[in-house]
């Protein structure tokens, strides 16, 4: 029992989530909060930080028990003695592997996608082309923003700064200082002469491109596997290009379940089926038809598990090393009424046979009813409510945990 759930509905899982539920939650999230997909808004900025600091408690086991314990309160208490949370984009980095090298030219920022996969693509293999638009080196004037050498110089009006400090007087000797971006250059340190301006890039150095990117998905590949090219994301001058990230995102699939190399799959079977043997088929991830039968004389009973060998998920590294296809045989039963009592007779005689009770005076018959869970709920309330009143008498404290149950 946790004392407040704020951060785990932040990331919207439950507060039992596993290490990976909650990593799963915060990628799909802070992927599509993340400030660099919505430039300017400030609101999905504040929620980019809500769930980066509520991941950054609950992915650490220490710090996630000291939430469940105290809550918030108890999570600021105790970051009081220095540290505090981390910068959201430095936690989303660290998420992605990335971080930034500090060595060599400054590097331009990895950009992350998130791509569709079906368990079909991921157990066959596929190629997916995926345009993006990126900024690349201005061609005509080689990324210089001039057409002539010579003609970009430095900003005159800030002394390439790109700032400008102004200092006003607002009472007697009394200065305020104010830093702004400079006029002159818009911030960009140097100035083009007009005459030299590129026409190509207008001076920005940069342009637009679309680029198509192939991403092979091999055979076996995971969740959350993320394929990298290298140097692809925007170019810029004196930048060495970041890379472009793409996150598989394998989509549930109807029939199957993966869990590693394995696949589990739910089989309803009637119950003559269970009992007197079946035949059955079952079509597998790449289209092809499995025909899977039981003899009659072996009983399947419902929650059983059957296993069909190389029927998984290829290994990444070898795609004809397959797991196991697991059957979980669900048993349905027949409806009330589905034979007369004359009939049922017969069916008994072919049953194995009850074990008798007898009744006596000194046992007490009581009715068999149908269970029904709501009303059930309502009377646990209920008495529930009556024993934490009763305690409230003594020591007040304790009744939120009891109505919590
Ligand atoms: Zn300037
Ligand atoms: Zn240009």
């Amino acid at each position: 029992m946790v004392k407040e759930t704020k951060y785990y509905d932040l990331l919207g899982v439950q507060p039992d989530a596993t290490d990976d539920q909650l990593k799963k939650a915060y990628r799909r999230l802070a992927l599509k909060l993340h400030p660099d997909k919505n430039p300017g808004d400030e609101e999905k900025a504040d929620q980019f930080k809500s769930i980066s600091q509520a991941y950054e408690v609950l992915a650490d086991p220490k710090k996630r028990s000291l939430y469940d314990e105290g809550g918030e309160q108890a999570i600021k208490e105790g970051m009081s003695g220095g540290g505090g949370f981390h910068n959201p984009t430095d936690i989303f980095d660290m998420f992605f592997g990335g971080g930034r090298r500090n060595q060599g030219p400054p590097r331009g920022k990895d950009i992350v996608h998130q791509i569709k996969v079906t368990l079909e693509e991921m157990y066959v293999g596929t190629t997916k082309k995926l345009s993006l638009m990126k900024k690349i080196l201005c061609a005509p004037c080689k990324g210089t923003g001039a057409t002539k050498e010579g003609a970009v110089v430095k900003c005159k009006g800030c002394n390439g700064l790109g700032m400008v400090v102004r200092s006003r007087m607002i009472g007697p000797g009394m200065v305020q200082q104010m830093q702004s971006v400079c006029p002159a250059c818009h911030g960009k340190k140097e100035t083009i002469d007009s005459k030299y301006l590129c026409k190509n890039c207008k001076g920005e150095k940069v342009v637009r491109e679309k680029k198509i990117l192939e991403v092979h998905i091999d055979p076996g590949m995971k969740d959350e596997q993320q394929i990298t090219f290298s140097g692809e994301g925007d170019q810029g001058p004196d930048l060495e290009p970041g890379d472009v990230i793409f996150v598989l995102d394998e989509q549930e699939h109807p029939v199957f379940k993966r869990a590693r190399s394995d696949l589990h799959m739910n089989l309803e079977l009637t119950l003559v089926e269970a009992l007197c043997g079946f035949q059955k088929t079952i079509e597998t991830l790449d289209k092809r038809t499995l025909f899977i039968k039981q003899e009659a004389g072996r009983v399947i009973k419902h929650g059983d598990r059957r296993s069909i060998t190389a029927e998984g998920m290829p290994s990444p590294k070898n795609r004809f090393n397959k797991g196991q296809l697991i059957i979980h045989f669900d048993v349905k039963f027949p409806e009330e009424g589905f034979l007369s009592p004359d009939k049922l007779k017969l069916l008994e005689k072919a049953l194995p046979p009850r074990v008798p009770v007898a009744q006596t005076a000194a046992m007490e018959e009581v009715n068999l009813q149908d269970y029904d869970a709501d009303t059930a709920k309502r009377h646990h309330q209920y008495t529930d409510g009556y024993d934490s009143d009763d305690e409230m008498n003594g020591h007040g404290g304790s009744r939120m945990q009891c109505a919590s149950q």
